[in-house]
């Protein structure tokens, strides 16, 4: 039978965070301090961090994205940067677009009555 520290029975062993375990690698001939994760029982390697939404680990961490609703990091941060980018393209393209619209509208029946059909209208301004 393990006998447990009073620490962990005193909070039902829920709350408890044991001390920091760490180990030191060297690394290209840098000292490199790495961290134990006690989730994923594994010692972090360099710039990884544990993410508590995914519950684990990740390598060369960025954040954990709530739009995406799943971490960015080494395995996807690449298509993350090309999902900003298009989708900085996209909102490019639109906002263009609609300047573009209301322009050429604006050249019929002046630039208020555009604004005022146009779909982006502020939904009261019709009445
Ligand atoms: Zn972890
Ligand atoms: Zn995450």
């Amino acid at each position: 039978m393990v006998m447990l520290h009073p620490t962990y029975v005193a909070n039902g062993s829920t709350g408890y965070r044991p001390p920091p375990r760490t180990r030191e690698v060297v690394i290209n001939g840098q000292t490199v301090k790495l961290k134990y994760c006690f989730t994923c029982k594994i010692f972090r390697p360099p710039r990884a961090s544990h993410c508590s939404l995914c519950d684990n680990c990740v390598e060369r961490f960025d954040h954990h994205c709530p739009w995406v609703g799943n971490c960015v990091g080494r395995r996807n941060y690449r298509f993350f940067y090309m999902f900003i980018l298009s989708l900085s393209f996209l909102t490019i393209f639109i906002f263009a677009f609609v300047i573009t619209h209301i322009i050429l509208r604006s050249h019929q029946d002046g630039f208020l009555n555009a604004l005022k059909d146009s779909p982006a209208r502020y939904p009261l301004a019709k009445l």
